[in-house]
């Protein structure tokens, strides 16, 4: 039976490292999903075959196994295959706060083997050193490090899971000297980790450990904006996976040791690539309270500017005559499901001899890959799609951009205003465009809260409505003309 736990296991890790190899191509993405799922398939019925391999197999053991299998599907299957496209990052934060909560409760049951064994034993050093084969630092160090990891991914996930899905404010709380407290719970967690470390039978250390990696967690995630969100999310999804890596090392599972290292090492690249492309530092992210400004209003000159305001009637005119057109999707066409809509125009545009391409920003919408997501999902064309560097440069030769339901991503702020909280964030600049048409509802700013001065700018045109009925109504005015 040990074999074939190792068989399971080691199916495990590459059905792992393959699906997430996978996930790299919009083609591949959704087989690998079913490969990492088949590979978590594998993992629970491994660790079953090992328990009954170790003899360790009894009724209470295949309940946890398998009702932990039955039970997680059932909540699984129906959260991941109904959630909103628009509360998927919600989703993604709370199965991280999972999985740390999942690390701590490992490296927590860990030392509790431990004492139970050391009330046989008569002491806590023998145990932990015979279930390490002679090694406690490493065990201890790593149980520390799943539990404080664990712990932060927690509670930091939930504050995360709040903001996004505006359950508590998104704006970042701050108050005096938030670094500096937030800088000695971590230099006390560290002592902490360190003295448990040397001295592993002073198990009531982790009694402080687990409400300090609690409060932590909310501590380093209230500063942060709802804008920033993303990059948190990201970031927790990487320590959710160190935690488990570290888990891995205090119950020596080299499963959960490999599995931990891909989710740790993968958010970290992710939440790199988001760094880039918002131009701003990690630290940044971390400790600069962004979107804590206020904002002024009418552009952000202070003075109220009036925004031009086309009826789609309008609009079609000139799309009509139009030879060149970029669509630029936002969070707004996720919210009115305007993407098959937006496909039909596209269509409509090139039936019309027009160039069409589809460009989407990095941070566009609400995860990443949102706006990829909701494009496929209306079978647009991988070659119809763009990223702002390949645009940019050929801005002024673009008869119209269409931005659909997008703010932030298209606001010229970031480029011009020093004192905007954006200011560096590359954005698609659709505002050097010979024509812009800004399809939401309002003036109202986005997701940063900050005022766009791209509605008041001459060139551009605010066509108000949901998004998915004016782009139907733009269809309309090119179907009712042949
Ligand atoms: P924004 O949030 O900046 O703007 C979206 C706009 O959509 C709103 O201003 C809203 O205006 C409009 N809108 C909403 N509903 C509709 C509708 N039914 N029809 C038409 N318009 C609608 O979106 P962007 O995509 O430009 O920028 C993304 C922002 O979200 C960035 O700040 C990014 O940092 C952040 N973010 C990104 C994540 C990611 O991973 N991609 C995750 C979390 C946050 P109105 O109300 O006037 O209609």
């Amino acid at each position: 039976m040990i074999y074939v736990a190792a068989v399971l296991f080691f199916a495990s890790a590459i059905g792992f490292i393959l699906g997430l190899r996978m996930l790299r191509r919009p083609e591949t993405a959704r087989r690998g999903n079913m490969v990492s799922a088949f590979g978590m398939l594998c993992a629970v019925l491994g660790t079953l075959a090992e328990t009954i391999a170790h003899g360790h197999f009894n009724t209470l053991a295949a309940v946890c196994v398998l009702g932990g299998l039955a039970i997680g599907a059932a909540i699984g299957f129906p959260a991941a295959r109904f959630v909103k496209m628009t509360a998927m990052p919600e989703m993604v934060a709370l199965f991280n706060g999972f999985g740390g909560i999942a690390s701590l409760l490992i490296g927590w049951s860990q030392t509790q083997m431990a004492v139970a064994g050391a009330e046989q034993a008569g002491g806590m050093g023998p145990m932990l050193i015979k279930l390490t084969g002679g090694q406690p630092n490493v065990v201890t160090l790593a149980t520390f490090f799943a539990i404080l990891i664990g712990g932060v991914t927690f509670t930091g996930s939930l504050v995360a899971f709040g903001k996004l899905s505006e359950r508590i404010t998104t704006k970042p709380v701050l108050y005096p000297g938030q670094n500096i407290v937030n800088g000695l719970a971590v230099l006390v967690a560290v002592i902490l980790g360190i003295w448990f470390a040397v001295a592993p039978d002073q198990i009531w250390l982790l009694y402080i450990l687990i409400p300090l990696s609690f409060v932590l967690g909310v501590a380093v995630v209230i500063p942060i904006g709802g804008g920033d969100m993303p990059v948190v999310i990201s970031l927790l999804n990487s320590y959710s996976g160190l935690a488990a890596c570290a888990a891995g090392f205090a119950v020596n599972s080299p499963l959960l040791i490999i599995i931990g290292a891909l989710v740790g090492a993968s958010g970290l690249i992710l939440t790199r690539i988001m760094c880039l492309a918002m131009n701003r530092s990690l630290s940044n992210v971390l400790f600069s309270g962004f979107g804590s400004a206020s904002t002024s209003g009418g552009g952000g000159s202070g003075e109220k500017k009036e925004a031009r305001i086309l009826s789609p009637q309008d609009a079609y005119h000139v799309l009509e005559a139009a030879q060149s057109v970029i669509f630029v999707p936002g969070y707004g066409m996720a919210v009115a499901q305007a993407q098959h809509a937006v496909k039909q125009l596209a269509d409509v545009l090139k039936a019309n001899g027009c160039e069409v391409k589809h460009v989407i920003h990095p941070v566009a919408g609400r995860m990443p890959g949102h706006m990829n997501v909701l494009l496929a999902e209306a079978n647009v064309e991988y070659e119809d799609l763009a990223v702002p560097e390949d645009v940019n440069p050929m801005m002024e030769t673009i008869d119209v951009a269409i931005v659909i339901g997008a703010n932030d991503v298209v606001n010229p702020a970031a480029l011009t205003d020093k004192d905007s909280p954006i200011y560096g964030m590359p954005i698609i600049e659709v505002h050097r465009a010979k024509t812009v048409f800004t399809l939401k509802r309002s003036l109202r700013s986005g997701y940063a809260g900050i005022d766009n001065p791209l509605f008041y700018m001459e060139n551009n045109a605010m066509v108000l409505g949901d998004a998915k009925k004016t782009v139907e109504a733009l269809i309309a005015e090119f179907k009712s003309e042949d």
